[in-house]
């Protein structure tokens, strides 16, 4: 991969749940990748969804991190710094700056007073209907969300460094996707797009599961000036790692017993293999994170 400018990325987890083997490999190739280039990593930890977070998820992220043996350049330091210091609602007055600044587009915007039952009734294969558009509901309205409308045929492109030249339907992947919820917080595409452009993202690795919500993100980004260094972002979308039934693994399908992959295993040597396999690095690569790194900046990057 070709650099020209310094690389900055992050490790972006959600404390709603132990991580599970995909995020430990999301967390272990992103760290190769930016030592590779003498990059800059930061910890930036997505905790708008207060709902769901509980200390032990929280815990369980630097826990995580020191087990796998990497490390970062800037973010909280554990759980008490993150709260203190870097907890996104410290920001929430950025993340309502850019709601405001969306709001100021004609038609871009509008107010959402379906019940999540209505929004599942009319849903049509889990994209909302767009049935309170036409409507021009009052923003300011209690227990009202907002909606960001999406037209018909939007297309999202852009080239991923993993998959190559990518397209999608925003309209058919998303539809018209919240970007204020009802309780008046930031949904996750603003506080992702508002905080990577203020850590000064360049590289972004992630799973190819959150290809939609990229696409939304540059899409929404491309509105404002000053969101708009998003839409210069490079992108890394990998491969996910099957799950026993042939699925992906997601921390929402996580069982109340799951530990996450640190109680699943007693070393993180599966880890490891893992992301040799995805890399196509040879499996011994995989017994040591020394292996895995001397092996991957050997190897010939396509
Ligand atoms: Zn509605």
């Amino acid at each position: 991969m070709p650099y020209s400018a310094p690389v900055v990325s992050r490790l972006a987890p959600t404390p709603s749940g132990y991580l599970h083997l995909g995020n430990a490999v999301n967390f272990l190739l992103t760290w190769l990748i930016v030592r590779r280039v003498y990059g800059v990593l930061h910890l930036r930890i997505d905790d708008l969804d207060r709902a769901r977070l509980r200390p032990a998820y929280l815990e369980n992220i630097f826990r995580t991190i020191d087990w796998l043996g990497i490390d970062y350049d800037h973010g909280p330091s554990g759980p008490e710094d993150f709260e203190r210091n870097f907890s996104q609602l410290h920001h929430l007055a950025e993340y309502e700056a850019l709601l405001q600044a969306l709001r100021q587009k004609p038609g871009l915007l509008y107010a959402c007073r379906c019940s999540r039952t209505q929004i599942q009734s009319q849903a049509n294969g889990g994209i909302y209907s767009g049935s309170c558009q036409p409507q021009n509901l009052d923003f300011e309205a209690p227990e009202s969300a907002w909606r960001a409308h999406v037209g018909a045929s939007t297309i999202v492109s852009f080239t991923d460094l993993w998959l190559g030249p990518v397209a999608l339907e925003l309209s058919r992947e998303l539809g018209d996707f919240v970007v204020r919820k009802k309780d008046g917080l930031p949904a996750y595409q603003i506080g992702s797009i508002v905080d990577d452009v203020r850590l000064g993202v360049t590289l972004i690795v992630r799973g190819v599961d959150l290809l939609p919500s990229t696409a939304a993100q540059r899409w929404l980004a491309g509105f404002t000036p000053d969101t708009s260094p998003f839409l210069q972002t490079r992108l890394v979308h990998h491969s996910l790692l099957p799950g026993p039934d042939g699925g992906k693994l997601s921390k929402s399908q996580q069982q109340p017993l799951d530990r996450g992959i640190m109680h699943e295993s007693t070393s993180p040597r599966p880890v490891f293999e893992a992301v040799a396999r995805l890399l196509n690095l040879p499996l011994e690569a995989g017994r040591s994170l020394a292996a895995l790194r001397a092996a991957f900046e050997n190897a010939a990057i396509s």
